[in-house]
């Protein structure tokens, strides 16, 4: 599925472009903790600044809940862009996001100048697309902004919800392509896992089996080999009939984790979860602990054991494709992360290979141990990439012109 890209936008001189972002950053007091997401957006961004394009940049930044919220103004954003690009990023500081004040300042823009709306969801229609009238007015006021002309869509982080300034606005305007963020992700999380390179690995891990149910049953579908650590190993475990003592269970889980041992069974999937576990009694980082087999009464398994770790990274071995949701252990403990580090380790040394990173705690866990760069993409979208991973097609994605 090729979407149209910045690339394909031709003739833009003079033309006003909206460009939905994704600019919802960590703020403190104001201030901007991590900038991450912004310098994101400045290759789309200078690209049609070099195109000579007036650019309209807009966002949602955290949840307002449909009015101004002083505290989640796109006001820092638009000084850190101002620097990033090295010109002035007009903001129009309009509560209604859509009102006279940014209709103006959008009709003064000179060719290659960049402005910034105020946070589409002051307005509580952002997220109602498709389900009141007015939100179809909101998509509408938005599109006007750029003439009813050229939308880019590079927030992957929203592609999995259909709001007015990611789909609605769509319905507007002539052409709609995706930015240069987007068009990765779809490269990698759409194109890598639908037709994948073989030996195709998936590793799976994390807290819940609830949250990847959709998950483990779309890749069962596309992978050779499964790995399932993490958490969710043990209701896994215990549908084998195995002790794994106080480690996390979801009880009413353990049918549906048989149901796609069998799944792997019928499609010749090798699946494989922890052979050793280490254990500790409380949920802390200096708990006791130990390496065992078999998980004892009033223990808790918070990472995979050493046999484990090479077991999956053997499996890991010659794999031209892997993609990865969820860490191995408590990460976030240092005497429970060595099972992520070693296997992050094992797909950041394969060679000529795929390696994708989707899911927030996955890629936090990455980035802390260093090891991001050596992957071939990490996913920004969390709740997103997840989706993806689900077969699930994004209303986000779709929404953009196919060629
Ligand atoms: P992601 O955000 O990458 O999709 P999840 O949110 O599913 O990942 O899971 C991440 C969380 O799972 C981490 O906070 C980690 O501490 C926790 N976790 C991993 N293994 C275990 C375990 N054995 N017991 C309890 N929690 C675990
Ligand atoms: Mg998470």
């Amino acid at each position: 599925m090729n979407k149209k890209s910045v690339e394909q936008l031709t003739n833009l001189k003079g033309k006003k472009v909206l460009v939905r972002c994704d600019f919802n950053v960590p703020l403190k007091d104001g201030v901007i903790q991590n900038e991450n997401r912004i310098i994101g957006a400045l290759p789309t961004i200078k690209a049609l600044v070099k195109k000579g394009a007036k650019v309209i940049l807009c966002s949602h930044l955290g949840k307002p809940k449909g009015e101004p919220v002083p505290e989640l103004s796109l006001a820092p954003v638009a000084v850190s862009l101002s620097k990033h690009i090295g010109q002035t990023v007009k903001f129009a500081d309009d509560p209604t996001v859509t009102g006279k004040v940014t209709q103006d300042m959008a009709k003064d823009l000179k060719d290659g100048e960049v402005m910034l709306l105020q946070n589409t969801r002051y307005r509580a229609e952002e997220t109602k697309y498709g389900k009141d009238e007015k939100a179809t007015e909101y998509a509408k006021e938005l599109a006007a902004l750029c003439d009813d002309e050229i939308f880019v869509n590079d927030a992957f982080g929203t592609a999995h919800r259909a709001h007015c300034s990611n789909v609605g606005v769509t319905k507007f305007c002539k052409e709609n392509a995706v930015g240069y963020l987007m068009e990765k992700e779809i490269q990698f999380l759409g194109n890598a896992v639908e037709n994948p390179v073989r030996p195709f690995v998936a590793i799976l891990g994390g807290a819940k089996v609830s949250d990847k149910i959709g998950v483990i049953n779309n890749l069962l579908e596309k992978v050779d080999t499964l790995i399932i650590g993490g958490g969710m190993a043990y209701t896994f475990l215990k549908a084998q009939g195995k002790e794994i003592g106080n480690s996390l269970l979801e009880a009413d889980k353990v049918d549906y984790a048989l149901d796609m041992i069998k799944k792997a069974e019928d499609k010749g999937v090798k699946l494989l979860l922890p052979i050793d576990n280490v254990i500790g009694k409380e949920f802390k980082n200096d708990t006791e602990f130990k390496i065992v087999t078999s998980i004892e009464p009033g223990w808790s398994g918070f990472d995979i054991g050493p046999k484990t770790i090479e077991l999956f990274k053997d499996a890991l071995k010659g794999a031209k494709t892997v993609v990865w949701n969820g860490p191995m252990g408590v990460f976030e403990f240092e005497n429970f992360a060595k099972g992520t580090l070693e296997v992050g380790k094992a797909v950041a040394e394969l060679k000529d290979a795929t390696t994708i990173v989707g899911g927030g705690d996955s890629v936090n866990a990455v980035k802390r141990l260093g090891l991001a760069d050596k992957m071939s993409h990490i996913s920004t979208g969390g709740g997103a990439s997840l989706e993806y991973l689900e077969g699930k097609e994004l209303p986000g994605v779709m929404a953009a012109d196919t060629i």
